[in-house]
């Protein structure tokens, strides 16, 4: 035992529960974890909220999650419905994706941005579960307890749960590999106002020059993200409307632009989820590519996962199955993610016209056409919800 735990000696922990990042997935398990009574903390470095959003699409199964919380319908106000997703080849219109049949009472992808998302969580959690501006730069654990270092002062609780992000400090302090894989693919994004008349539809074009990717989002804004050759750390003002306008033939004006940003797709997932009393949540312990927009969806999964566990007695004895069913459900996830994204970002003519018979054949056929809007809401990804986990998993087990 060090001298900072000795110094302790046998003082009950000051929390149960530390979360480091009060990023969507951390604010999530934090309101979990307030309902099932737990003593908890939420240490975010920020101050000001997120300046643009990354996630905006939020499945059915999340809605569940939130349902519990009794924020679905809040969730669903502020949010638009997307029920179809037209798909577009090299010439015209290839079939849609709908999300109207699928077997959920939201029969719906909900299009809300992150930071909506996190403040409706924050509101609902309450300030004074968070400490902001609060950046963690050590854990250390011991057989009862953990401690978070944050700045000067030291925190103790019985388990530390990594929220912190993809970069992960927790991750790396506890020595966690999780070996990054980079796609050769980059894209920009733009929110701007929408005078393209598609109102609540999403619309994807795959084209011999590249993809466009078109989401609505509230408040009369859509989202377009288009795919690069490079990476464009410094865009040239007004590519995002000049690639749609070449590639779906859509007028977008550059006046209309609200904020940009770039982005190159990664996967990983971390060899374990947890070590000791210490646990990776949502982007700490996996990434995938945001095209098919699952990565908040997924870590919302964790956290509702993870929040079953932690208020049992014998929460130490089912980590292993946290860890072993959530590795699952994100190899899924990943697989999926980049199963999209290497389809829609084939280009050439020949490889275009291939994607086209491909597609047409995927989106026309009767029950493969139907098992698409499922498949694309998440509601087949293994083990996406409590529900869908053995019962007998969730019992505690000797270690
Ligand atoms: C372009 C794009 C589009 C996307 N679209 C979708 C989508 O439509 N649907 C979807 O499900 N997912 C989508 N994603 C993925 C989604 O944004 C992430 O999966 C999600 O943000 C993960 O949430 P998180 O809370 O795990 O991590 P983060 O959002 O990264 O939050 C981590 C938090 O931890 C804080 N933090 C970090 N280090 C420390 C520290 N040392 N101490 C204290 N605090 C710390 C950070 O400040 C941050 O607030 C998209 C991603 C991108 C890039």
């Amino acid at each position: 035992m060090n001298d900072e735990i000795s110094s302790l000696g046998c003082r009950v922990p000051d929390y149960d529960v530390i979360i480091v990042g009060g990023g969507p997935v951390g604010l999530l398990l934090a309101c979990l974890l307030k309902q099932q009574g737990l003593r908890l903390r939420v240490l975010e470095r920020r101050v000001e909220s997120i300046a643009h959003s990354a996630a905006i699409g939020i499945t059915p199964p999340s809605l569940q999650i939130l349902d519990k919380l009794g924020l679905a319908a809040e969730f669903i106000a502020g949010g638009v419905k997307v029920r179809d997703c037209f798909v577009h080849g090299q010439r015209g219109r290839l079939g849609c994706v709908s999300f109207r049949e699928i077997p959920d009472v939201n029969r719906f992808i909900l299009s809300l941005p992150q930071v909506t998302t996190i403040a409706i969580l924050l509101k609902h959690l309450g300030q004074e579960h968070v400490e902001s501006g609060c950046e963690v730069s050590d854990v250390k654990q011991f057989a009862e307890h953990c401690t978070v270092r944050a700045g000067e002062s030291v925190l103790t609780a019985r388990y530390v749960i990594a929220c912190d992000g993809s970069r992960s400090c927790v991750r790396e302090l506890i020595g966690m590999r999780a070996p990054v894989h980079t796609y050769g693919c980059h894209f920009v994004m733009g929110d701007f106002v929408d005078r393209s008349g598609f109102g609540d539809e999403a619309h994807l074009f795959f084209k011999d020059t590249g993809s466009v990717e078109s989401f609505p989002l509230p408040g009369g804004q859509r989202r377009w993200v288009v795919q690069t050759d490079t990476r464009m750390d410094h865009p040239p003002a007004g590519l995002v409307s000049e690639l749609v306008r070449q590639r779906a033939g859509i007028e977008v004006s550059a006046g209309d632009q609200i904020n940009e940003s770039v982005f190159t797709p990664r996967k990983f997932n971390s060899e374990r989820y947890y070590a000791g009393r210490i646990i990776l949540c949502g982007d700490a312990a996996h990434g995938m590519s945001p095209i098919g927009g699952q990565g908040m969806n997924t870590g919302f999964a964790d956290a509702e996962f993870l929040a079953a566990i932690l208020c049992q007695d014998d929460s130490l004895s089912l980590l292993p199955a946290y860890n072993r069913f959530r590795r699952k459900a994100v190899k899924t996830a990943i697989f999926r993610a980049e199963w999209g994204m290497w389809l829609g970002t084939w280009r050439g003519r020949s490889r275009s016209r291939l994607r086209d018979v491909l597609l047409k054949f995927l989106l026309c056929q009767g029950p493969i056409a139907k098992h698409m809007g499922s498949f694309y809401a998440m509601l087949t990804i293994p083990f996406n919800t409590l529900q869908r986990v053995p019962a007998a998993s969730l019992q505690p087990r000797p270690l």
